[in-house]
């Protein structure tokens, strides 16, 4: 079955897309917890960060590249923002389509629930 992020990936769920590659794509969150939370998701589906082979382990490198681009897109460079992945049940994943929180717009506290 496909996840939702599979479903806004092939474009069968609408979602604001803030950046898209042929690896990746950056949303919107749709119940953001910030002024601004994005979400950057590999269009190849993980489960989690276990399930990501060691072939396959540049892709981290290739979405960190895309949060580099997004926070300077969003003006998010100068002030600061959180990256979050939310890893299994105890990290409090409710997705199981790895992706990785963008949250800024504001002061975050430490240290999270
Ligand atoms: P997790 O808890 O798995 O780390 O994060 C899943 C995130 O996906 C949550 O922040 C949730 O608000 C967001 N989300 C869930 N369903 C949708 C959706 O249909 N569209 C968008 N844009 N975000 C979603």
């Amino acid at each position: 079955m496909k996840s939702i992020f599979e479903k806004i990936i092939d474009h069968e769920l609408s979602a604001e897309i803030i950046y898209e590659d042929g690896l990746s794509i950056v949303i919107k969150d749709i119940n953001p917890i910030s002024p601004k939370h994005f979400l950057v998701i590999p269009k190849k589906k993980y489960k989690n960060i276990e399930s990501i082979s060691s072939n396959d382990i540049h892709i981290f490198s290739h979405l960190f590249s895309i949060i580099q681009k997004v926070v300077a897109q969003e003006d998010l460079d100068e002030n600061g923002y959180r990256v979050v992945i939310n890893n299994g049940e105890y990290g409090g994943q409710t997705i199981d389509h790895l992706h990785i929180h963008i949250i800024g717009g504001r002061i975050l506290r430490w240290p999270p629930g």
